[in-house]
Parts: structure tokens; sequence; C-alpha cells
């Protein structure tokens, strides 16, 4: 009885994580700028919901409604935003790869997300400074029975070649290959990878990226919105008593502005930039599509950024989308592109509002697991 009670809810447990599946898409509203006046676009913000207010042609207001696994409001801090990734975060110790990225537009808060604003402080630091804290806390806490050794890489892709933004002595110039190796898996053998133990190793990484992210950016005006920019975090773990190896990795993209450049406006190197943009940004809408769909091609091929990325995207590996959008009535047209990009790699389906209803239903599962496995115990 209990037996087959027990098998059946995991069989059920099961199905719900296997229906979450591992791409998650949130969606990211920065505050309203400027002045008062200043229209937002956005209204019925809520857990998992957003709608878009649209002015139809007669003058009459429409609404589009989008649902994605969380929405985080303009009010919504950093530290509200990480907690909810941090289990993801974490998932890397444990061996998994976990790709994380920032899309929008060019001014709808990907910096401000992955690295903070300007001014740094303990409350405005962002992203991957936390989830690098967060790996060195939970490594620390488990070093009785796992030595883990952290160490970091950070590239750039611009125009489709890829750049060691942790290249000292002004060889951050110099373009790198994307190698795949049977032994190493994918990877940029020439590109920096320096092990870190501390936070403060971390921010002297982060400051070097950030400077030579912005020498080149002194020669074309803010570069950093047209290139993607990609901190790798690879972790080893041996177990102390059996020494067996496990590997984990975490991808954080702060992606080039996926806004529509206007072809017929721009020459040279802009219509150049602006192609390759369009190009790569597709290729990964294309790639996390086809895995939320369970398609049996996943077209990787098709950019730097998939490739750089095949390792993590896919199979076990954990993919977080993290749609950044502007609030004002200017952005309508770059806000409802966002958010349709958004949908196409998104398993949620439209206006269902699942995702907690799912939730609640594991934790129930577990729970019932718990109880039966209890009952089981006191019966043998
Ligand atoms: P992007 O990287 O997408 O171009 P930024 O992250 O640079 O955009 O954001 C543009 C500006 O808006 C920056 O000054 C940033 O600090 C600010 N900003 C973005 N998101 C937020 C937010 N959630 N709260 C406060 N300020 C924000
Ligand atoms: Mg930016």
């Amino acid at each position: 009885g209990y037996h087959k009670v027990l098998e059946e809810n995991r069989k059920l447990y099961n199905q719900v994580q296997d229906l979450k599946g591992n791409i998650r898409v949130y969606c990211r509203v920065r505050p309203l700028f400027g002045q008062p006046s200043h229209l937002t676009t956005v209204s019925n913000l809520e857990e998992g919901n957003i709608s878009i207010i649209t002015p139809s042609k007669y003058g009459k207001e429409g609404k589009k409604a989008f649902s994605f696994n969380k929405v985080f409001g303009p009010t919504a801090t950093q530290a509200e935003v990480f907690s909810d990734m941090q289990p993801l975060i974490r998932s890397v110790l444990d061996g998994y790869n976990v790709c994380i990225f920032a899309y929008g537009q060019t001014g709808s808060g990907k910096t401000h997300t992955m690295s903070g604003p300007n001014e740094l402080t303990e409350e405005t630091v962002g992203v991957n400074y936390r989830a690098l804290r967060d790996l060195f806390l939970l490594s620390e806490q488990r070093k009785d029975t796992i030595c883990y050794d952290i160490s970091v890489q950070m590239l750039e892709i611009y125009n489709e070649q890829v750049r060691d933004l942790l290249a000292t002595d002004g060889a951050s110039n110099k373009r790198l290959e994307i190698r795949n190796s049977s032994q190493n898996g994918i990877n940029v053998p020439d590109a920096n990878l320096i092990p870190v133990s501390s936070t403060s190793d971390v921010i002297n990484l982060m400051n070097l990226g950030h400077k030579n992210r912005a020498v080149s950016s002194t020669a074309m005006n803010d570069r950093s919105s047209r290139s993607h920019s990609c901190l790798t975090v690879h972790v080893q773990g041996r177990d102390v008593t059996s020494g067996s190896i496990i590997r984990g990795s975490m991808h954080l993209v702060d992606l080039a502005g996926s806004e529509r450049v206007d072809k017929s406006e721009v020459t040279g190197d802009r219509l150049k930039e602006a192609v390759h943009i369009n190009k790569s940004l597709s290729a990964l809408g294309d790639v996390i599509s086809a895995l939320a769909q369970r398609s049996s091609h996943v077209p990787y091929r098709n950019s730097k950024l998939t490739q750089l990325l095949q390792d993590s995207l896919g199979g076990q590996a954990k993919t977080l989308m993290f749609v950044h959008i502007s609030p004002e009535h200017e952005a309508l047209g770059e806000t409802l592109s966002t958010l349709k990009f958004a949908e196409r790699v998104s398993t949620v389906e439209l206006g269902a509002a699942k995702v907690n209803k799912d939730s609640t239903d594991v934790k129930e599962l577990k729970e019932q697991i718990a109880c039966l496995k209890a009952a089981l115990a006191r019966k043998e």
C-alpha cells in the first residue's frame, strides 16, 4: 500500500518537475525616469503577469497580457531579484551548468541587474557579484566534505569576434578562437582563466574587465551596448573522502541592446554591428526556443554566442532568460518586441500563470512523500 502510493507520488513529482523544465523566463521593469508627466505602458503588474497598454487607432486603449515565471516591478530591489535566482546559482556547486542572460533594449536595465549602477554599494551590487559571494559562502560551508576550486573568465563578443576582457598588457584586442575538444568540451583556450578565492579577487577582476571594455569604447561610442559580455565561473569540487570530482559552470551574460536598428539609416560600422547583433540575438532565441519545445534539432552553430554556450544550454543545464523593459511610452515598440522574444523562448503558457500553482504542487507532493516515508518507516 504505502510503497505503491509512494511510488506513484514520486512519478507525479518527477512529472511536475519535468513540466517546469530547465528554462525560466523572468521579466524586470525598470523605474520610470524623467518628467512625472511621462506615461508608463505597464499595468496589472503582479507575480508572473504583466500587461502593456497599447493605444489603438481609434484612441481607445488596448491591453496586451504576458505571463512569465516571474515579473519584477520597478520597486524590486537588487536583493529581491537575486534571492529568486539563488537556488539556480547554488546548483552550480552541485555540478549543474547554468546560463543567465540579461536581454532588453539599451537603457532598460541589463547592466543594472547584472553588475549594478555606476555607484556600487552593498545594496546596489548586481547579480554577478552576489552570485560569486554566494558560491564562496556555500563552498566554505561545505569545506569539510567537498573542496571547491573556483575560477573565472570574462569574454566579450563584438561583431562575432571573441575577446578576452581579463587580458593584461593590451592583449585584450586579440581575437580568440572557440574550440571544441573531447577532453575539455567547449572552451576558449587562449583566454585567461583566473582562480578566485574571495570577493575582493572578484572585484579586482571585474574592474579589469570593465576597464578593458571601456578602452575600445572611446573609439566607438558606447560599444558596451553593442557587444555581449560574458562572465563565466568554473567550479570544480573534490569529494574529500572519495576523491571524486564534480564540475559545474555558470555563464552570466549581459547581452547587446536588442533594439532594432533602422538599416536604411545606418551605414558602415554601425550597419555591420546591427547585422551581427541581430544575427546573434535571433540565434540565441532560436536555440532556447528549440530547447523549450524539446525540438530534436538545436541550431547552436549560427552564432559565436550560442557556440560558446553550447555545453551550457540544453541537456541538464539550466537557463534563465531575464528580459528587461523600459516603462516609457516612447519605448512601447521595443517593449512589445522584447516581450514577444521572451514569450517565444518561454515554456510558460500565455495567460496561464501556472507557475505558482506548479510550485505549490511540488511542495505538497514533497510533503506527502515525506509523510509516506515516515509512515513506511513506522510500519517496518
Ligand atoms: P542597459 O545595460 O540595458 O543599457 P542600464 O543598466 O545601463 O541599461 O540602465 C540604464 C540606467 O537606468 C542606468 O543609469 C541604471 O543605473 C538605471 N537603472 C536601470 N534599472 C534600474 C533599476 N531597477 N533601478 C534603478 N535604476 C535603474
Ligand atoms: Mg548595459
